[in-house]
């Protein structure tokens, strides 16, 4: 879930009254959490950002193309062999635990907002940052069969931020040939579908709005291939939304898009994202559009 999605848009009532219940609700929005303390304990969260992980094979969920062998002349071989994907699981599974850290304001390319949110989660709970963080997982593992390196904003789910836009500089300065931003939206419980999220210009990011529009153009194409999840019916048009006010797009200088999945309040979404099963075959969609965007043209 990013910021000002359709419900502040439509007014924020739904979304104080659920954020009254639950201050996990609130993703992207300040509504219902406390102005940042002006001292934050840097320290705790200040320390350099994660690097990419070692290479520790994981099985991939397309086997029939992912050689098991990683031995080198075969790597030179795979089809991503020399590209960089950074993949940004939004969110992290103790932010909950530091709202000082979390709540400071950080410079988003346009405008201030806060260093992170909670992010949402489903009926029964589970949570949106551990849902975005399997799907980074999974994707991890594929990308890499296909001889990808790959740079994560973070590489667990039990820490607090790095803020928004310290991820999107991760990125950046991992000179990722392109960059998914995974998340999961918290929108009105009837609503359904995947929305994706692209930049709009404003100067750091000038020079990936075509390119991150055709990575976009990707990502829905395999999501409604690949998945049984459908274009959001309460958010953007055709399964597309352009956003000016989030860090990760604004920040972005290798072609990105912000994925909501799916909606988590909604039950027969919940029951599509808290499936280990359907969360592989997200990441095999993503898989497949960055396979088709670095590789097909
Ligand atoms: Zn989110």
């Amino acid at each position: 879930m990013k910021g000002r999605s359709w419900h502040v848009r439509a007014g924020r009532g739904w979304l104080l009254a659920v954020a009254a219940g639950l201050m996990t609700v609130a993703c992207g929005s300040a509504a219902g959490l406390p102005q940042p303390a002006a001292t934050q304990p840097a320290q705790t969260h200040s320390a350099a950002p994660p690097s990419p992980q070692p290479a520790t094979p994981q099985p991939a969920s397309h086997t029939a193309t992912s050689p098991a062998s990683t031995g080198g002349s075969e790597t030179a071989s795979k089809p991503l062999a020399g590209k960089v994907v950074g993949i940004d699981p939004g969110h992290n599974g103790d932010n909950g635990a530091d709202p000082a850290y979390i709540n400071q304001m950080i410079w988003n390319g346009r405008e201030s907002e806060t260093c992170d949110t909670t992010g949402t989660r489903t009926a029964s709970g589970y949570t949106e940052a551990r849902f975005n963080f399997n799907i980074a997982r999974y994707l991890r593992a594929d990308l890499r069969a296909e001889g990808a390196q790959v740079v994560m904003t973070r590489t667990n789910n039990h820490g607090v931020g790095p803020c928004v836009n310290r991820r999107a500089r991760i990125i950046d300065d991992g000179h990722a040939n392109v960059a998914v931003d995974i998340h999961a939206d918290g929108g009105p419980v009837w609503g359904r579908g995947f929305t994706v999220l692209e930049p709009i210009a404003d100067g750091p990011n000038d020079r990936v709005i075509g390119s991150s529009q055709r990575f976009g153009n990707d990502v829905r194409a395999a999501m409604l291939q690949h998945t049984s999840m459908p274009e959001s019916n309460y958010y953007g048009s055709n399964g597309i939304e352009f956003r000016n006010d989030l860090a990760g797009l604004n920040l972005t200088t290798v072609p990105k898009v912000l994925i909501e999945c799916g909606n988590m309040p909604n039950a027969t979404d919940a029951s599509l994202l808290t499936s280990p099963r359907f969360q592989r075959q997200l990441a095999a969609a993503f898989n497949t559009a960055i396979l088709t965007f670095l590789t097909k043209r």
